[in-house]
């Protein structure tokens, strides 16, 4: 006899941004939404970018004018929708003549600055820099300053899936979808976890499986891909903060490539990116030494102070899924989003792939994504998420009145904690600090300002299961935590999950 499983408008396969992008849109607009992710939330492409909501200034050179003009409205849209999250940067861009002219880059900020909707970054500017000051080297003596935003990549994945959740998405992590077909005019799809295996119906079924989402079509679908796709590589590293001051630089390469280096965690500067041709374990990416030398080499040829491999303190690698459009050089290929529909027969169940994308369109992606399914569910609500905060964002004046507020209620917060805080959960931060006015009510101390409480919450309400989850996307502690403090972490939380699945089974 067959079994009745239940049955969900959408699933979507995927928490990278792309899929918790969906979720949202479509739990908002009326649909049930139940979204499966194999390994954490975040833990692939979408917590390994440059953390940028740009329009991309070099995508301009490759006349990407429809993805630019999106991506530039979309930086202040996101800003107004997360700011405890994203952060306006003014980005410094060195003059280098023989590479581009000045009148090419003027143009080209010219139409940055005009091509999509502006209010609150400011515009590009032309600069000379001070030689005893600058952190350039002596001969880079002009340059252009434009703006950009960068953003906590890992938190926005989890923030949308909380709206999502909230928004009654059933949304479960490490859940691999094994396979799925067509039956009855429904999907079924089979889902896997630590547990065993269970399967659900959906009415639509959403791919968006990032780098997987072409081997998921041809292996678990066993269908036919109805793209090709370009396998990116992109690697970055982290260095001990090299200069002062808040802005970012945008260097040119002789390759014509573009390299950034970012001010990153107050500490840090983050360098990058490559672009290569990738075929090796989407599970396992890593940066290769051609990486790391050639990072290096367009920063040393920028910069006064020189960097060595033995300055490097970490690095962290991702992999784009790129829409095949054929070019001979990886970091020409389109970075805009292709969605493919197919439903072959007119009553079939109706599949969804996501090829490529960016961070900074995740939202209008999604609100694409969710129009493509429109024809199958007559009762579906209008496009609803430009205008709504995302979770920590409510009754938020700025970030810097929640620190003062923070403060005010823990007499003993150091200010970085409340930084952190504040910029991590946005106002969501009272959930776990409501009524606490000391230090020592927070809970088991597990070092660099990580308590109980926090951790509690982010096993509650943000589908934390393991340290890493807390230290390298949750938070971005892990850079400073040792062997000994993630040990006790584990053993905090593995007790913490076996009490809650007691909690759940009584
Ligand atoms: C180096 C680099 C720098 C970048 N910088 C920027 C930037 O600064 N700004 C910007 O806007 N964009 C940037 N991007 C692009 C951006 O990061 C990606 O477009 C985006 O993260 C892709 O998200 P995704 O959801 O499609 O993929 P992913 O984040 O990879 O998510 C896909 C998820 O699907 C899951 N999955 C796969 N198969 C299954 C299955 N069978 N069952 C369940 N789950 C499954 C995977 O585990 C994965 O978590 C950058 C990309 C790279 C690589």
């Amino acid at each position: 006899m067959q079994m009745s499983h239940p049955v969900y408008d959408v699933v979507v396969v995927g928490g990278g941004i792309n899929g918790v992008g969906i979720a949202v849109d479509a739990a908002g607009r009326g649909l049930s939404v139940f979204l499966c992710e194999k390994d954490d939330l975040a833990s692939h492409t979408s917590s390994a970018s440059s953390k940028l909501i740009h329009g991309g200034l070099r995508y301009l050179e490759h006349k990407e004018f429809r993805l630019v003009h999106e991506a530039l409205v979309e930086r202040e849209v996101l800003l107004a929708k997360a700011p405890h999250i994203i952060r306006p940067l003014r980005f410094i861009m060195p003059h280098q003549p023989y590479l581009r002219p000045a009148w090419l880059i003027r143009t080209g900020l010219f139409v940055y600055d005009h091509l999509g909707k502006r209010e609150k970054l400011a515009g590009s500017k032309q600069i000379t820099f001070d030689a005893a000051t600058s952190p350039l080297k002596e001969e880079l003596t002009q340059g252009f300053e434009y703006s950009d935003c960068a953003v906590d990549d890992a938190r926005l994945v989890v923030l949308n899936a909380m709206q999502a959740h909230e928004l009654g998405a059933h949304i479960v992590t490490q859940t691999r979808c094994s396979s799925a077909y067509r039956e009855n005019g429904l999907w079924l799809v089979h889902l896997e976890n630590a547990q065993g295996t269970y399967q659900i119906q959906a009415k639509a079924l959403v791919n968006a499986a990032g780098p997987w989402v072409a081997q998921f079509i041809q292996q678990n679908l066993k269908q036919k891909s109805p793209y090709g796709l370009r396998l990116v590589q992109g690697s970055h590293i982290i260095v001990p903060r090299i200069y002062e001051g808040d802005q970012a630089f945008i260097l040119q390469n002789d390759d014509r490539r573009i390299v950034f280096a970012i001010p990153y965690l107050e500490q840090y500067t983050l360098i990058g990116t490559t672009d290569h041709e990738y075929q090796g374990d989407l599970d396992r990416v890593k940066i290769t030494p051609a990486e790391i030398d050639y990072l290096l080499d367009v920063y040393n040829d920028h910069f006064k102070h020189q960097l060595g491999v033995e300055d490097i303190l970490w690095t962290y690698s991702g992999v784009r899924s790129l829409c095949d459009d054929e070019s001979d050089n990886p970091s020409a290929i389109t970075r805009d989003y292709t969605l493919a529909m197919s439903h072959e027969q007119k009553d079939d169940a109706p599949l969804l792939s996501v090829f490529g994308g960016k961070l900074t369109t995740y939202r209008k992606l999604a609100e694409s994504a969710v129009a493509h399914l429109q024809p199958f569910f007559s009762n579906m609500n209008k496009p609803w998420t430009e205008k709504a905060l995302l979770p920590g964002a409510e009754n938020l004046v700025s970030v810097e009145r929640l620190i003062q507020e923070i403060m005010q209620s823990i007499a003993d917060v150091p200010s970085q904690l409340a930084s952190r805080w504040a910029h991590a959960y946005g106002s969501r931060v009272w959930k776990f600090i409501s009524g606490i006015t000391a230090m020592d009510e927070l809970g088991e101390d597990f070092g660099h300002g990580l308590f109980a409480k926090e951790v509690d919450y982010l096993v509650d309400q943000e589908w934390a299961r393991t340290s890493q989850d807390i230290l390298w996307r949750r938070t971005k502690l892990g850079y400073q935590f040792s062997d000994d403090q993630i040990q006790l972490l584990d053993q905090y939380l593995s007790k913490l999950l076996a009490k809650r699945s007691q909690d759940s089974a009584a």
